[in-house]
Formats: C-alpha cells, structure tokens, sequence
C-alpha cells in the first residue's frame, strides 16, 4: 500500500476549514449562504474538490483607498511578442482562447506545459544559457540533478565553496516549476505558524522563519553581487479574509489572522494585525478589508534572476552543466562503515553515461526513487493569470485571502504604460480535476476586486508538492549517506529550495547547521502526528486505480485537433490508450500506464498533457515525462506516437 499525505497547504493555511464545512458563495448583499457542491465543477472519477468558495457578485460597500504610498517600477523594455488572447467572456466559455497553442514543437522542453509563464514576456526561452548534453562519462565532488531553483543555489553555494560541480538536466534549465511560479519570496510561509508550530513546535516554527527570511535575503545578496537586473524588491504581504467584512464569519477569520500575526511577531516576522487594512486599487465593491500585515517580504523576476546565476555558474572552471540529459538511476556504491572504507555515489543516464561523485544532489522537485519520501507528499495543480493593470494603480504588495483554496496577488513589469497583477490559486489535486475553468474563477476574482485590470496576456498552470507536515524535505535521502534530496516546496519552494542550498552545502562541509532537524527527510516525529491523514490520504489515492476500468473517450474520431484522451474499451485487457490528435488530426497513441506506479493518466486539456492522479507524473502530449516521480516517457503504441517522441529528444543528440 502506498502511503502519502492528507494535509494540504490550504488546509493548514485556513482557518476556512475550520470555518466553512459546506461550499460558501458571496451574495450581492454581502451575505453568505451554504450551496450544495457546484454540479458546474467537473471531477473524475466523481471525487469533489475540496470546499471552496464561489464568489458571484459583490457587496454595496464603499471602495477603499490605501493611505500607503504607491511602489513604481522602474521602465522595462517591452517585448514585442504578445500572446494572441481574447478576453473572456463572464461565463468563461471563451476560456480556451487564453491557454494559448504553440506552435514550437519543443515546447515541452522549455517548459512544463502547453502555456508559457509571464516570465516569457521580458525574458523568453532564448535568453536563458545553453549547454551541451552529457557524452562521455566524468567524476566530479557534487553532482546536482535538476537545473531549477533548489539546483542552481545549490551549485551556487557549492562552487562558491570550491567544489566541483557537475549538473545535469533531462530538458533545458529553467524548464521545470520554477520557470512556471509566481515569485513570492516570503517568510509568512503558506502553511501559517500556527499549524506549523503544531507539527515542529514554536522552536521548529522559528527556525522555519529564520530559514525562510535567510532565504529571501540571500536572492537579494546574489543578485546585487552579481549585478542581475531581476525586479527583486522588498514589499508588506498582506492576508486577508475570505469573506466581506462584518460578517460572522469574517470576524472569525480576523480573529485567528491576528491570533497569526501574534504568533509571527514572537517568532521574530514583523508581522501585525490591522482591522483597518485597505489595499491601493482594491476599488471593487467587494469589501474584505483588515488582515494581517507582514513587513520585510519580498519578490522578484524567477527566470531573469536564475539564468543570472547560471551565467555565472558558466564562467566558473569548477562548474560544469549538461541538458539534455535525463538521469534514470542514482545509486550508492561501496561500504562505509564507523568511518572505514568508502561509498561514492553513481549516476547513470538514459544515453548509458555514468557520473562518479562523492555526493548526489537530487534538485528534482520530486526524488528519483519509486517509493522513498514521495509517499509523504501530496500533487496538486495551482493556476495563475497575469492581467494587465495600469501602472501604479495598483500597490506593490504581496496579497493572499483566506479561502480554502486560497488567491494570492503579486505585480511583476509589463511595459511603458502597464504592469502585470499575477494572480494565483485555485488548486487541485493532479489529474483528478478538469482544468480548464480556473483561469475564468481568477479572472473574475480580479475583475471584483480591481476594475482598472485590463486584458488577460498569460495564463499558465505549475504543479506544487505538499509535505505531510508542511515542511519541504532536505537533506539525506531515507537509507542513504551521499544521496541529498530536495522535494515538498509547499508553495514555499522558491525560499526552500534556495535554503537547501546553503542546507547541503554545509552538511558536505560538516558545518552544523541548526536547520537540518527541521528540514531532516528522516524525520519521524512530526510525521507521526499525521499518520491518521496518511492513511486516509493514501486510501484516496489508491482509489484512483479504479481508473482501469473507465475510459474518457469512446471513439478517437469524436476528438478535436489538438485534444487527448485515454480510450479504455475493453477494460479486460488492462490497456488503457492515451491518444492524442495534433493539430493536423493526425492520431498519436501511447500506453496510458505511468510507467512509476502504473496509474492511468488523464489529459489536462489545459495545459495539453496526460497527468497521472495517483503520485502526479506529468507527461507531455508527445508522452514525454515533464514532472516526476516517473522518470520515462509513456511508451509509445504507433509510429506516429514514436516519430512525435524521437522529434521532441533529438535536440539534445
Ligand atoms: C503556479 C505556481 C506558483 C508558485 N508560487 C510560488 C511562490 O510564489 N513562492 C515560492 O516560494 N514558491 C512558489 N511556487 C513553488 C516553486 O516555484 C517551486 O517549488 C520551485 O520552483 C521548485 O524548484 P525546484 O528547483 O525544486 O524544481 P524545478 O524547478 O521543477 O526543477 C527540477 C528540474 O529537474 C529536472 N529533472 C526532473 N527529473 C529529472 C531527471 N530524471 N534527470 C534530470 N533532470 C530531471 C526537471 O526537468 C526540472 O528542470 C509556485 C509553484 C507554482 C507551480
């Protein structure tokens, strides 16, 4: 039986849970009243989403203007290309217009999915540093596998040490969900210090704010040494309810916001409660004014910042990169015993090359191991827009309600005249939902609450890794002495990943480092307290097996251009089909089993993908696998299937 998480970064963060059993909608008036589950939101395998909140209309309360002074971004230049998106329409039913198709067939290597991030708009594919693929066999100190965040600090903080590092990446750097997030770097962590102080204590909770803000620090100490142009700034964050204010419910929240802020202050954040909060621009009739203000968080551009660093990491003789190259098993080797004889760490890729080191880093998001520490996570899908407001109309701030499924708010450059309001939330659990209709929730979430946004440019969809007990995974993989893993960013994987950094870096050095219990994948004690969860977690996972004995689709020929599914007819034979029909209606056919644990997948016809709802492998129309655990593609059941795969691997020869 496979065991993995319950808790979700929602659950913890809200109080909403606690607060709202049924499904809540906001009404003109202000009010709120408990529906039956909306029959509009579509499920597989007829599992609900979690509670969640469906705002149609506003309350009559004034609009409130901020008293704080505005933040101005410096002028950017525009780049030219500009999706061609529509605006939608109030009831989304235009909202597949906003995911845009490229036309690039190697889409998939630059990124996780069909969409392109906001981060495309100043700083496109063609700008981040190219390296060869790996081919020939080396020996290195430190090989670091994955060429995101949690990879690039790493080697960052390693080579800085002196070490050599070898680092190797399955598409091109960037490719993964750090070039697909949202950019906050916070220490007000997603999960809220009263549930993580719950599961670690306020001595865990303390060290985790003392980590995060390192974290946030250290990307403002590297871009300013290194001269990287990325937007990063300090900003408040501020949380607020998930209901208008003056409502019962509304007051519970706020309670428990300051009970947070509380909290936070005694663990060092500089952090307060204000029943009077007002954000600048929030003009809309929706009124959820107060919250919790967070000083000292911050942001910047991810991709503009990261492709600074490896620029760096290029030009130094103790570094080495290769992509394009997927790494298919990583191994001890030898016997170490009270400090007699030697173990090493082999890694072998999918070509047949082998990386001797002294220590593997796996910077993967999710390990490359099949059961291990991936039990103990939990898969979800998190959506963004980046919607155009006009500059200075909005303030520069971090902005987070309440709900269940909470929206988060951040500002990144547009151009001259406007600036991008990224917009994020509604989550779900991969592969177990339809995707399509959360941009249309953001959307006219944003619409309510800022009048002055503007046109829709992006819209993009990452995926997001719970831990059981909220805190991110780092350091010794279970079982193992020279394999370090980084995995369960929470949401937070932005300051996780850059905190594993100096985690790793000073475990090799043997430094002590008062973080490594928190953080510690071996960790028993706080995973403990979640082993009721587990379990019933993992019984809902296992559910999803059932999926062999359904299909999706009952007759290739009812598929759009451009669509997929998973034909399963003759459930007997246990063959389910995962099809897919490009653009030119041409049909192309892969086993729809995840080649990890054997799920079936489903199509995420947003982002053009068949994502597995059992541990959330993701792979691309052309089956090639984006997001781990699963480390090889879906195999191919038509030469076409074979021809679409070979086309998408062979930049890399
Ligand atoms: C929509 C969204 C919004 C988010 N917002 C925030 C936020 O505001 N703040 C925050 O802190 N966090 C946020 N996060 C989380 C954060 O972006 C991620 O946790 C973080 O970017 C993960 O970085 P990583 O380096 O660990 O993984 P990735 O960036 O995914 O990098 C892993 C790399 O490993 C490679 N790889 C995988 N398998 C192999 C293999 N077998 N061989 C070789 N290479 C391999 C992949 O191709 C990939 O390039 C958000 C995430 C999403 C999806």
């Amino acid at each position: 039986m496979t065991l993995s998480l319950l808790y979700s970064r929602q659950a913890a963060r809200s109080i909403a849970k606690k607060l709202a059993p049924t499904q809540t909608r906001l009404l003109a008036s202000g009010d709120v009243t408990t529906l039956q589950p909306s029959s509009s939101r579509v499920t597989y395998n007829n599992i609900q989403p979690p509670n969640r909140r469906f705002i149609h209309s506003s309350s009559s309360t004034s609009p409130r203007q901020s008293t704080k002074a505005p933040q101005q971004f410096s002028p950017f230049q525009h780049r030219s290309r500009m999706l061609s998106t529509k605006p939608l329409s109030p009831d989304n039913s235009n909202m597949a217009s906003v995911t845009p198709t490229p036309s690039d067939p190697q889409q998939f290597m630059h990124t996780t999915g069909a969409s392109d991030a906001v981060w495309t708009h100043l700083h496109p594919y063609s700008a981040n540093p190219t390296f060869p693929s790996l081919s020939k066999d080396l020996s290195t100190d430190i090989c670091i596998i994955g060429a995101g965040i949690s990879g690039i600090q790493t080697a960052y903080e390693l080579v800085r040490r002196g070490k050599q590092v070898v680092m190797l990446e399955a598409r091109e750097v960037l490719s993964g969900e750090s070039g697909r997030t949202s950019g906050h770097l916070n220490n007000d962590l997603d999960d809220g210090y009263i549930e993580i102080s719950k599961k670690h204590g306020e001595k865990g909770a303390k060290l985790a704010a003392e980590s995060h803000a390192w974290a946030r620090d250290r990307i403002g100490e590297i871009s300013k040494e290194l001269g990287i142009e990325c937007e990063y700034r300090k900003l408040p964050a501020y949380d607020v309810s998930q209901y208008p204010r003056g409502t019962k419910e509304w007051q519970d929240e706020e309670k428990e916001l300051k009970e947070e802020a509380d909290l936070q202050a005694k663990l060092g954040i500089e952090s307060h409660y204000d029943p009077n909060l007002t954000v600048k621009g929030w003009t809309g009739k929706i009124d959820q004014r107060g919250g919790m203000v967070v000083g000292n968080q911050a942001t910047f551009h991810p991709t503009k910042y990261l492709a600074g660093v490896l620029k760096w990491l290029k030009e130094q003789p103790n570094f080495q990169c290769y992509t394009g190259t997927r790494v298919m098993d990583v191994h001890e080797k030898g016997i170490e015993v009270l400090g007699l004889g030697h173990k090493s760490v082999e890694i072998k890729t999918e070509a047949g090359h082998t990386v001797k080191a002294e220590y593997a880093v796996e910077a993967t998001a999710i390990p490359l191991q099949k059961l291990s520490i991936i039990t103990e996570l939990e898969y979800y899908r998190s959506y963004c827009i980046a919607i155009r407001v006009p500059k200075g109309s909005v303030e520069d701030c971090l902005l987070y309600d309440n709900a269940e499924e909470y929206k988060y708010v951040r500002l990144t450059a547009c151009d001259e005249k406007d600036d991008y309001m990224v917009v994020g939330g509604c989550d779900h659990k991969v592969g177990q939902e339809e995707t399509t209709t959360r941009y249309g929730e953001l959307e006219q979430w944003t619409r309510e609450r800022f009048p002055q946004a503007g046109k829709v440019d992006y819209a993009w969809s990452g995926q997001i890794f719970e831990p059981v007990d909220y805190m991110a995974f780092i350091g010794k993989n279970q079982g193992c002495n020279k394999i370090y893993i980084i995995t369960g960013d929470s949401g937070d994987g932005l300051t996780h990943g850059t905190l594993a950094g100096r985690l790793i870096a000073d475990e090799i050095d043997g430094v002590p480092n008062e973080w490594e219990s928190l953080y510690n994948p071996k960790r028993v004690g706080s995973i403990v307290k979640v082993l009721p969860s587990l379990v019933s977690h993992d019984l809902q996972i296992n559910t999803q097996y059932k999926r062999f004995l359904q299909t999706d689709i009952t007759d290739i020929e009812d598929l759009k251009p451009g669509c997929g599914g998973v034909l399963n007819t003759n459930p007997a034979t246990q063959k389910p089909v995962a099809v897919y029909k490009d653009d030119n209606g041409k049909v192309h056919k892969y086993s729809a089993i995840c080649p990890h644990l054997k799920g079936v997948v489903c199509w995420n016809a947003a982002e053009k993908s068949f994502d597995c709802p059992v541990h959330g492998s993701r792979f691309s129309k052309e089956g090639i696998c984006v997001d781990g655990p699963a480390k090889a593609n879906l195999s191919p059941f038509d030469e076409a299937a074979e021809k679409a795969q070979q086309g998408m691997t062979a930049w890399a020869e």
